[in-house]
């Protein structure tokens, strides 16, 4: 492998969204040589397309706590959030939130100057009294701001970008230590080993698996698939978000937000539906809720139009309020549907949206796999942050405006403790070049044209699996179906051909490797949801409909070799008493 070119660096930062670039900030600024890999150009990262905002007790608009924040995401995760991980994030948020603004993010104002916040789901003063209001908005364009800020802080700071690089595998030491990866130039298909004391994971969701969803057509699971085939395994990927008001039939994303400034939801009847299934919280109350409400009304035959969907009414608002704190929207309906929130209602339903589950880390983004009898033990030298990581904050069901805050608090964590590293490991260690081959091997098999399997009709199929056998309610024989169904499509990814011989782009062999990644997070998420016998968040068995603590308080690892495998969840804080399972009304 001596004629492929080699790039050495302190750290290499696969993803170049909030997660990844927050990281490459402080490394950056720590003077340590950091390459940062994107298939896109940095700033068209999904991290681009968040609306609504970025929760912080920042107590500007109602009183609040770093500790109330913590209750609600412990409460909003369904027991299952590490809670040492949520402490750290909550008490962490009003800092990173500061640092945003210096970044120069032109956050929305108050009259008083202060940063503007709004109310999102699931939040509350006082450990569950009243709504709270946390979300720090930039209009409905937050995920634009703070991505476009941090990416001219790393020009500024000299961070190396390897822009439209893909990212293949991982590549390690004889002795199994991650020390870089294999990518490759979309532009001219050139392979590239980027050698690296530490490599950090942030490749965001797998929102692709779904047939209906919010995340952009880049969101494939790579990096959480470079883990799996690493050795790694995927931890609580059963529990899968869909966030309640998607576009009817479009999935284009209405942010949580709307509802936030007074939008209510409502069925064929003119019913406000949430009224019945959360009669405090309503329309705000946590996502699982509410996308499970509308689900039922739909199934009950209240549905609205041809029967599929629900309303969600902004017009009451006003056009001030819609055109000041809802621009996005109001655009995005306009376009594409022809209806202006500001006159007339949203047809909405649930749609795929985050990906809960993911690589597992420790609080300081260290990857962490279960040795001998302990569950976890950090891997040396790899690192995971954001959503393509499960830290785990969000548990079964994540809040609104909880993974902006997620990636830019672990992106920064990660960074910490990788300079830390970077202190106490000095020298770079050699490749095995078995692990370079290996790389390589998948990187051409991607390359064999021919007649086969078309890329694209393959993952047709798999999101129309994922949609009809692990949506929003599951039971045991709609999964045993789905199981079945994508390990025959996993199968046939044998026969798949890039095409013809005439006229191949490098953007076909993307794909194909994308289809290869997405089947690998299909397999995990579809054994985990099917394994777990019992309702928590996002997982919702129609046949086993009670949260079970005693059996199933705990997180699932699935490995491409073993199956799956179990480990505690930490339910000890840092500094502060555990929040105890209780049940979870809104
Ligand atoms: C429409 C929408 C609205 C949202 N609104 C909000 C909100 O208001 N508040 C909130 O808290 N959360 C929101 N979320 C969720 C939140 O935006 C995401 O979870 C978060 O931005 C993910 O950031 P990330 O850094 O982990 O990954 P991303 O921003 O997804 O970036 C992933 C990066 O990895 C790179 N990458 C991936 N695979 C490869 C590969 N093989 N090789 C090279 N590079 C690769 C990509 O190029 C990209 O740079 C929203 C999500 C969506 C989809």
């Amino acid at each position: 492998m001596a004629d492929i070119k080699r790039r050495q660096f302190d750290s290499l930062i696969i993803g170049a969204g909030g997660g990844g670039l927050r990281a490459a900030l402080q490394l950056a600024q720590a003077d340590a040589s950091v390459a940062v890999v994107s298939k896109v150009f940095p700033t068209r990262s999904h991290t681009v397309a968040a609306q609504g905002g970025m929760n912080a007790a920042l107590a500007n608009v109602l009183p609040d706590n770093w500790h109330w924040h913590m209750f609600d995401t412990v409460k909003g995760s369904d027991y299952l959030g590490d809670q040492d991980a949520i402490e750290y994030m909550c008490r962490a948020a009003p800092k990173a939130v500061y640092e945003l603004e210096h970044f120069g993010v032109p956050f929305s104002r108050l009259d008083n100057g202060s940063i503007y916040q709004r109310p999102f789901g699931g939040q509350s003063q006082n450990f569950g009294g009243e709504q709270a209001a946390r979300t720090c908005a930039a209009a409905d364009r937050t995920g634009h701001a703070i991505l476009h800020s941090l990416y001219q802080q790393n020009i500024r700071a000299k961070t190396h970008f390897f822009d439209e690089y893909f990212a293949v595998d991982l590549l390690k030491d004889e002795e199994g230590q991650v020390l870089g990866a294999l990518a490759f130039n979309i532009h001219d298909g050139e392979p590239v080993i980027i050698e690296a004391k530490t490599t950090l994971m942030a490749t965001g969701g797998a929102g692709q698996l779904y047939r209906t969803t919010t995340n952009a057509l880049i969101n494939t699971g790579d990096g959480m698939a470079m883990a799996l085939r690493a050795g790694v395994p995927l931890q609580d990927m059963e529990f899968f978000q869909f966030h309640p008001t998607g576009i009817a039939g479009h999935g284009m994303l209405i942010t949580e937000g709307a509802r936030g400034e007074g939008g209510y939801l409502v069925n064929a009847d003119g019913e406000r539906l949430m009224e019945r299934y959360a009669p405090k919280a309503k329309d705000l109350a946590s996502r699982d809720v509410v996308s499970r409400a509308i689900a039922t009304e739909v199934r009950e035959g209240r549905g609205c139009g041809d029967g599929n969907h629900v309303m969600l009414k902004l017009d009451h608002l006003g056009e001030d309020v819609i055109q000041k704190r809802l621009p996005g929207i109001r655009q995005t309906c306009i376009t594409f549907l022809g209806i202006d929130p500001a006159e007339a209602p949203i047809p909405v339903f649930p749609t795929a949206h985050y990906t809960m589950g993911g690589i597992p880390t420790n609080r300081y983004g260290q990857v962490v796999v279960p040795v001998k009898d302990t569950p976890e033990e950090p891997v040396t030298g790899l690192y995971a942050a954001g959503e393509c990581a499960c830290v785990s904050v969000h548990g079964a069901n994540r809040l609104g405006g909880n993974s902006l805050l997620d990636i830019l608090v672990f992106g920064r964590a990660a960074a910490n403790h990788i300079i830390e590293h970077l202190g106490e490991h000095r020298y770079h260690k050699p490749m095995d070049e078995n692990s370079i081959e290996q790389a390589m091997q998948r990187l051409n098999r991607w390359q064999q044209t021919g007649e086969g399997e078309s890329v694209s009709a393959l993952r047709t199929e798999l999101k129309a699996v994922m949609e009809e056998h692990c949506s929003v309610f599951r039971n045991e024989q709609v999964m045993r179906h789905g199981v079945e169904k994508i390990e025959a499509l996993a199968k046939r990814l044998d026969d798949v051909r890039i095409g013809d011989q005439s006229n191949i782009f490098n953007t076909a062999r993307v794909e194909a490797l994308e289809l290869e990644n997405l089947m690998n997070c299909g397999l995990a998420t579809m054994h985990s949801a099917y394994a777990r016998e019992e309702s928590r968040g996002a997982h919702s068995r129609i046949d086993f409909p009670e949260r079970d603590d005693k059996q199933w308080m705990r997180h699932s690892l699935y490995s491409l070799e073993n199956g799956l495998d179990y480990k505690p969840v930490r339910t000890k804080p840092i500094s502060v008493d555990s929040f105890p399972p209780k049940p979870r009304v809104y």
